[in-house]
């Protein structure tokens, strides 16, 4: 049953169930793991693997995890998602410690750091229209020229030529010639919301988060995210990506392939016992009955990130898909 946990005005939400969680001070945690769901719809079968991949990795190494709405991108969210991600996330005995973060109610940081980029001559104003320079490098364009007036801009972030090298805990290694492929990234948008990139590593840094465990669709651009680690001289995460759940033809199980609410699809405990399996962690079959709480024990005791297949992908059971 859901309580009165959910203090909306405040943006505050506390977590309910303390048990499974060994009492450590703060000081002593030597990991901090976290799941950053975007409100934009119901909790899906993909980013349910996000979400448990990441709790399980903190809570066998009697780490914290943490949560926060990555609410940055008004135009994609939905009005009372984030209520229901909290509530699915309880249902499925996913708690998490602390109070929900809202990057809405971080702009200030966001700016600060914005700032600090700027003054080293780090930025510089983009005119470019969108559909010039989506899906491609950037090719510099806009490197030399100064702020105009009164003219609508976006905010790039010079790269650096070189190699960025990402050591994943289980995809193998991933290098980007960030320049090269991606080439000077966005920190501001010409509509004035801050970039996800910049806002993702300012949080993770803020909330002193040691290990990302999250989908594979984020790897490629796990690279500007160190590369602004590395310009904002904050601690470097480590990063474990798990394969993303796609439907027979390859597509992202994801809000915008309108997938559906997983709850809506099953009993929450079946959910999670189709979760440690698409996660490799093979829980015996008479485990498919048991109940929330024990499939979450059992996932603690028994995790093991070698045990997730090394792969960018995997198609998800049927009744997850859309296709
Ligand atoms: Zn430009």
């Amino acid at each position: 049953m859901q309580d009165a946990r959910f203090i909306n005005p405040l943006h505050l939400a506390l977590t309910s169930d303390l048990s499974l969680i060994p009492d450590m001070p703060r000081s002593q945690v030597k990991y901090v793991g976290r799941f950053a769901p975007t409100p934009s719809g119901p909790l899906h079968f993909g980013s349910i693997i996000a979400a448990l991949g990441s709790y399980l990795d903190a809570r066998h190494h009697q780490g914290r995890w943490l949560l926060r709405i990555d609410d940055l991108d008004t135009p994609r969210l939905q009005a009372g998602a984030d209520d229901k991600i909290l509530a699915a996330l309880e249902t499925l005995g996913l708690h998490w410690d602390g109070m929900v973060v809202y990057q809405s109610r971080r702009h200030e940081a966001y700016q600060h750091a914005l700032a600090n980029l700027q003054s080293r001559d780090l930025l510089f104003p983009c005119y470019c229209p969108r559909k010039l320079v989506k899906g491609r490098p950037y090719p510099g364009t806009c490197r030399q020229r100064e702020v105009e007036k009164d003219r609508q801009h976006a905010l790039r972030i010079k790269v650096a030529p070189g190699t960025v090298v990402l050591h994943d805990l289980i995809q193998t290694e991933y290098r980007q010639n960030l320049l090269d492929e991606v080439g000077d990234f966005i920190i501001r948008r010409a509509d004035g919301l801050y970039a996800y990139h910049l806002a993702v590593v300012l949080d993770d840094a803020w909330q002193g988060i040691t290990h990302i465990v999250r989908g594979a669709d984020l790897m490629a651009s796990t690279p500007r995210q160190i590369y602004l680690q590395q310009q904002l001289a904050v601690e470097l995460p480590v990063y474990a990506h798990l394969p993303l759940a796609v439907s027979q033809t390859g597509v992202k199980i994801s809000k915008q392939s309108m997938a559906k609410d997983v709850l809506l699809l099953g009993a929450p405990n079946t959910v999670l016992f189709n979760c440690l399996n698409f996660l490799g962690q093979q829980p015996e079959a008479d485990l498919s009955q048991a109940p929330v709480r024990e499939l979450i024990q059992w996932g603690i005791e028994h995790w093991q990130l070698s045990r997730v297949p090394k792969l960018g992908s995997i198609i998800a059971p049927e009744k997850y898909r859309t296709t």
